[in-house]
């Protein structure tokens, strides 16, 4: 039975002996994700109820209310893979390990996967298992500004896209350095685009700080705090005057062109800002046995994903 207490369900293998320990068979792996998935208590994924439920097998409960059977991978990313869960563990693993993020190939060389494609879809759904619903929003003094990512087309200066794609980047301002950040992909930076962005990622009573740029006109009215740096009056460069969403911009660059040489996509592009989001913001963190939790728990809540849907964008998927 999953603990009422929140906190005492978040374990998680702390080195590489201990996760091949942890999981020597599928079955460990299926109990493993039951503690997981129902952390706070089984929650039937068909009508809802959080009552009793018995065990009809490991992975498989069956609600007393509607007496249906649920399994604890139905409508997350493991169902129905034709692999076994331990090659799963075994890839998330590998993924929160690798500092800078991996590549398909990568992944396809560690797990001795005969098919290029299977890596690559792998590293696809967890890309979209990185981003949990329900984030706590930023908090305290946040920089927000837009960039220009990829595209090979030299873009034309100020504000207009022409070839690459743009991204608004929101990063909390900490005592010597950058706290959490969160990015999106936009259309264009209209008022309505960055301050439904704004709202959506920043807590209200929060101070924004931005440039001069009349997309952030809104905010003020939002129980925001809006500080606006007038660049061409403070004479200051943009760095200067908002460093670390432009050091998070420069990092988000340079990690595009290091690791995927700048071969994204627009349409693949949302799922590569996820993954440096979860990166970036979970940096500091003491174990990344603790990434591996939360991926896991990232891809309990994922839908399933056919490779055709994963040529898709998010907006069309
Ligand atoms: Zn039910």
């Amino acid at each position: 039975m999953p603990s009422s207490d929140p906190q005492a369900g978040v374990d998680y293998p702390r080195t590489f002996q201990e996760l091949l320990a942890w999981f020597p068979d599928e079955a460990a792996c299926l109990t493993y994700l039951e503690r997981v998935r129902w952390r706070d208590g089984f929650l039937c994924p068909r009508c809802g109820a959080d009552g009793e439920w018995w065990r009809v097998r490991r992975g498989l409960r069956k609600c007393a209310m509607c007496r249906r059977e649920c399994s604890v991978t139905a409508g997350t990313i493991f169902h129905k893979s034709r692999l076994p869960l331990q090659s799963w563990f075994a890839a998330i693993w590998y993924v929160v390990n690798q500092k800078n993020g991996v590549s398909a190939l990568g992944l396809q060389r560690v797990l001795g996967f005969g098919s290029y494609q299977t890596a690559w879809a792998w590293l696809h759904k967890l890309r979209r298992a990185m981003v949990l619903p329900g984030r706590e929003p930023l908090t305290g003094a946040v920089e927000v500004d837009e960039t220009l990512v990829g595209g090979v087309k030299p873009g034309k200066p100020g504000r207009s896209a022409d070839g690459k794609a743009l991204v608004v980047i929101a990063v909390e301002c900490h005592d010597g350095g950058p706290g959490r950040t969160r990015m999106h992909r936009i259309p264009n930076a209209s008022a309505d685009v960055l301050t439904d962005f704004v709202l959506e990622n920043v807590a209200r009573g929060s101070e924004v700080r931005t440039d001069g740029w009349k997309g952030y006109n809104d905010i003020g009215r939002y129980r925001f705090t809006h500080s606006v740096t007038n660049l061409s009056e403070s004479g200051d460069p943009a760095h200067v005057a908002m460093p670390e969403v432009h050091r998070v911009a420069s990092l988000l660059k340079r990690w595009l062109l290091g690791t995927h040489q700048g071969a994204v996509s627009h349409d693949q592009l949302d799922y590569y800002l996820d993954e440096f989001t979860f990166r970036f913001n979970r940096r500091r963190s003491r174990h990344r046995g603790l990434l591996f939790y939360r991926l896991i728990e990232g891809a309990l809540v994922a839908s399933p994903h056919p490779y055709t849907t994963l040529l898709t964008s998010r907006d069309a998927a």
